[in-house]
């Protein structure tokens, strides 16, 4: 899809089955089907998308939360499914191509992917020449929470493969509340979901676009508060959604979506209720 002159995709890893224990399970495509018709759907994080995104400007390409890295280790019993790699080989791009990663946040689901394990068992950047930019707040957070017992399914930190490319000095820590690492693309440090939470904002020639991270995962969360669980600040959440859902139907932006399962992106409008609505692409 075209954003002005950013060319941006969304590389889906699969749907996945989130487990109690903080697990994940590629999901069987059948079960999907049962899903649609199902009332309950959104409501319930068990069942979700990981979708990363990739945006192409003139020079770089940028990638947006990596996602699990389903596959990518030496070992894995996963290798021959689609994953980021093969989805970037859609697009006639290696990793090696990728000059920027932004982590809207590092829980594993959206930050495992910056790296892997390699045959000699080494971790390795999953992306070697990229820069990797997170808020420092977020990285300060999740430094605090490794000792703590993970409580909240599928909102874990697992940073021992981080710890590696910090010591390698290759991830940029965002010191300010808006920043932006190339012309056109800004990040907002909302925080909510967790406290150096990021939205990401694209911008060109005048066209906006939107990756709202675990702010708004879902299609079904524009309309719906049911993040109390997952968030550590839900009121923090509510307020930063609030506004830059405010401000995006204001700029008529394109919504990207990181775990939907159904509707993956569209234009934000409102319907004569005022509920917030998807319209094409
Ligand atoms: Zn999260």
């Amino acid at each position: 899809m075209q954003i002005g002159e950013f060319t941006v995709e969304q590389l889906s890893e699969g749907f996945f089955e989130l487990f109690e224990d903080g697990t994940f399970q590629k999901m069987e495509p059948s079960r999907l089907d049962n899903l649609k018709d199902d009332p309950n759907i959104g409501k319930f994080t068990s069942a979700i998308g990981i979708d990363p995104l990739l945006i192409q400007t003139k020079e770089k390409n940028i990638i947006v939360d990596p996602g699990l890295g389903w596959g990518l280790d030496a070992g894995s019993s996963y290798r021959n499914t689609s994953n980021i790699v093969t989805n970037l080989d859609i697009f006639e791009l290696t990793p090696e191509d990728i000059d920027i990663v932004i982590l809207t946040h590092l829980h594993f689901d959206h930050a495992a992917g910056i790296s892997y394990v390699s045959d000699d068992l080494s971790t390795l950047p999953t992306f070697p020449n990229a820069r990797y930019f997170v808020h420092r707040e977020e990285w300060e957070y999740a430094l605090s929470q490794i000792d703590q017992e993970n409580k909240l399914p599928g909102a874990g930190y697992k940073l021992d493969e981080i710890y590696k490319l910090v010591a390698e000095k290759r991830l940029h820590f965002i010191e300010e509340e808006i920043f932006s690492p190339i012309e056109g693309i800004l990040t907002i440090k909302t925080g909510g979901h967790t406290p150096g939470h990021l939205v990401v904002k694209m911008k060109s020639n005048e066209e906006v676009a939107y990756f709202m991270g675990d702010l708004v995962p879902t299609e079904y969360h524009l309309n719906h508060y049911s993040m109390k669980q997952v968030d550590t600040d839900a009121i923090q959440s509510k307020k930063a959604k609030t506004l830059l859902l405010r401000q995006a139907l204001k700029e008529n932006a394109v919504m990207f979506f990181y775990h939907s399962l159904f509707r993956k992106s569209g234009q934000l409008s409102r319907d004569q209720h005022k509920k917030y609505i998807l319209l094409n692409p």
